[in-house]
């Protein structure tokens, strides 16, 4: 009897120590070493939809497990608009709408670049708008209004930011201060280029890196941007965790909310599928390194989209709807209040299920990564 007693306490013991190295080892699982936030501008629920419906191939939107919704108004309004909504990405803080960076009260706010620079974690931002449009700008710029496009720029040279790829030439080198703000970037050892996209070898030997292409935005997708927004993507990733460096990248579908202030329905759906493919680049990457958290979520969604069935007539002139016909319609040119969904891979993404906050998305990464409290 005594020897089975020992022999409990024996057992006992062993799965004790088992279940805490188990709990220790999914801790250490859940702490991301690398952060992708991908943000498709004005994209709600029948946006992504319409990819399961006119793209190709499978959309990469279907690769995720984990599925959540944020709450998106401004500190202000119920409905929200990009600068706001990337400075609760950026910052963690909800703010007035057209706040770059700077909370309602009108203070600075730090942004994720500013708090993870110092710690030696590389950062970057791509975007098919200008880079800086409300929602890159917020990411490393913190102005009162996101109108002050030249202000914004000033504050990309001023930033720890290694990598960005978008366009906005003119709020560089056509001034109204006259300065040249890409010299400026390259005596701070970025390699810029306004001509083309470059490869990894052609910057690896840099430690910062620019592209800029067109005096603003970049050209919708269909109109010659071809495929800028996933090359830029891998770029970027390639770059930022070269030698092994931990990394946070923001890659922004900027048009697909044109598309929607446009009521345009094939202008939003061709962003919407390009925007996919940059998501499938980035998951791509997470699925071979293990250790990258990938979160593909939008600031708000735009022009009330549905994918409504299509309105037909009857040879007798009856009208009906055609349900082996979908139809993109509208029911504003601004921006709607509705819940946004968010999708998560990686270490860490069940935290992304439930229904929260859109400032949640900032707290979730840095209670995930750390990256607040590690040297
Ligand atoms: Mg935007
Ligand atoms: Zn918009």
């Amino acid at each position: 009897m005594k020897i089975n007693k020992y022999l409990l306490f024996g057992l006992i013991s062993i799965l004790v120590s088992c279940k805490s190295t188990r709990n220790q080892v999914s801790l250490e699982k859940n702490t991301p070493k690398n952060v992708i936030l991908l943000i498709g501008d004005g994209t709600g629920l029948s946006q992504i939809s319409s990819a399961f419906y006119f793209k190709k191939t499978p959309p990469n939107y279907g690769r995720f497990k984990q599925v959540g919704l944020i709450k998106t108004s401004s500190s202000r309004q119920d409905i929200t608009d990009s600068a706001a909504g990337a400075t609760a990405f950026a910052s963690g803080v909800k703010s007035y709408n057209g706040a770059i960076g700077v909370a309602d009260d009108s203070t600075e706010v730090a942004t994720i670049v500013e708090i993870v620079s110092p710690k030696n974690i590389n950062t970057g931002v791509v975007s098919t708008s200008s880079i800086v449009h409300a929602t890159p700008a917020c990411f490393y710029a913190h102005v009162l209004n996101r109108g002050l496009y030249e202000e914004i720029a000033s504050d990309m040279v001023a930033s720890d930011i290694n990598f960005f790829a978008g366009g906005g030439t003119k709020f560089f080198n056509k001034r109204a201060d006259e300065r040249n703000l890409l010299k400026e970037l390259e005596t701070k050892g970025f390699n810029i280029d306004t001509t083309k996209l470059g490869d990894i070898n052609s910057i690896k030997s840099y430690s910062k890196a620019g592209y800029l292409f067109k005096p603003e935005h970049m050209a919708p997708a269909a109109k010659g941007r071809g495929n800028f927004l996933p090359t830029a993507t891998e770029l970027g990733i390639q770059f930022l965790s070269k030698n092994d460096s931990n990394f946070f990248l923001m890659v922004e579908g900027s048009q697909i909310d044109w598309g929607g202030h446009g009521n345009d329905a094939k202008y939003l759906i061709t962003e919407l599928i390009d925007f996919d493919y940059a998501i499938g680049k980035a998951l791509d990457f997470a699925e071979k390194d293990g250790n990258t958290l990938v979160i593909v979520t939008a600031d708000h969604e735009t022009g009330g989209f549905t994918l409504s069935s299509t309105t037909k007539k009857t040879e007798e002139g009856r009208e009906y709807s055609d349900y082996n016909e979908i139809t993109g319609t509208f029911s504003t040119d601004g921006h709607s209040a509705a819940l946004i969904p968010v999708f998560a891979y990686g270490p860490g993404a069940e935290e992304f299920s439930g229904i929260y906050e859109n400032t949640e998305i900032f707290h979730k990464i840095m209670k995930l990564t750390k990256w607040k409290n590690s040297k």
